[in-house]
């Protein structure tokens, strides 16, 4: 890659970065367009934060991608902020503008265009959640958004998970709601047997559990909740194979993992910064050389 005086430079904040792939999937990205533009990973405490985003303002950064644990926490010094950001409560894209770095969510997007990509669809699917973190919670109003018929919620706390349920119930009342029915539901994980198995479920599995070093480790071990799966979605991309994916595979059901999430979310963010449109013979090369 030739760097010279036109050079533009994005990058990655968060603590710790050192296993990132974003600056790969970057990199390639801007190679693979012919872009002059060149992706590092920055190594930001919290207590430096605030500082990091106005240093990387004056230094003319293009754009930075926020990782954990800034998700939140960069939104106070940013000068405007995405709907959809806003509305999900987390920022992962700063984009350069006039006054300051607008903030955007591209992790659902990403999701969203990363489900397409393997043919998977959201419309009218009844669709089951495991988690209630941060990430679940985004996925929740995705799915809202992209006119899931409902959504049930199964986390370890259950109170975590009914307030993710109150909280896109609201949006779905202020939306025109469902006929007075709940789009969301709260369930503790062991309460899936209530769940009726008349039908087959798309599961997006959004826990933290069985990712590396952890693999092993699966949220819910029963057969009896994996005959009710007809695709199961890991968010986990370390393994690239969860042992949820092996189980719904097991039973007969299609699994994908959180990969090319991660993947789309970066493209999205390209995207936003040099106007380009990727198109999906290109995400693909850059799925298959990065990944
Ligand atoms: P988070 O806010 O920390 O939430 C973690 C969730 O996992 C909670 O629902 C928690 O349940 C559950 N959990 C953790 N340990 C558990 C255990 N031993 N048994 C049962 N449940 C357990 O995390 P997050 O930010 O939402 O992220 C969730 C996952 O999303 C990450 O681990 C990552 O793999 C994935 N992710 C993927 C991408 C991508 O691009 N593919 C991007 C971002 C995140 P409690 O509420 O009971 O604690």
């Amino acid at each position: 890659m030739g760097i010279n005086g036109y050079t533009r430079t994005c990058g990655l904040i968060g603590d710790p970065v050192e296993h990132t792939m974003s600056p790969a999937i970057h990199n390639t990205l801007a190679q693979k367009t012919g872009e002059n533009l060149v992706y590092v990973p920055f190594h930001v405490w919290g207590e430096h934060l605030g500082e990091a985003v106005q240093g990387a303002y004056a230094l003319n950064l293009l754009g930075l991608n926020v990782t954990v644990p800034h998700k939140q926490a960069v939104i106070p010094f940013l000068s405007e902020i995405d709907p959809l950001a806003a509305q999900i409560g987390a920022v992962n894209t700063l984009v350069r503008t006039e006054n300051g770095y607008k903030g955007y969510n591209t992790d659902m997007p990403g999701l969203y265009r990363a489900m397409l990509s393997d043919g998977v669809s959201i419309e009218g699917e009844e669709v089951i959640i495991l988690g209630a973190g941060g990430v679940a919670r985004a996925v929740a109003m995705l799915l809202l958004q992209k006119k899931a018929a409902g959504v049930i919620l199964l986390n370890r706390t259950v109170e975590r998970a009914a307030k993710v349920a109150e909280e896109v119930n609201a949006i779905a009342v202020k939306d025109g709601g469902f006929g007075g029915k709940a789009f969301a539901k709260a369930l503790p994980l062991q309460d899936y047997t209530q769940i009726p198995a008349d039908k087959k479920y798309l599961v997006i599995q959004a826990t933290s559990v069985g990712m590396f070093p952890n693999e092993e480790d699966v949220v819910i071990e029963e057969d009896a909740f994996y005959e009710k799966i007809h695709t199961g979605y890991d968010l986990i991309f370390n393994p690239p194979r969860t042992r949820f994916m092996q189980l719904v595979e097991a039973h007969g059901g299609k699994a994908f993992c959180g990969a090319k999430m991660l993947l789309y979310q970066g493209i999205i963010a390209y995207e936003l910064w040099t106007g380009k449109q990727i198109a999906d013979e290109l995400a693909e090369q850059i799925y298959r050389t990065c990944f």
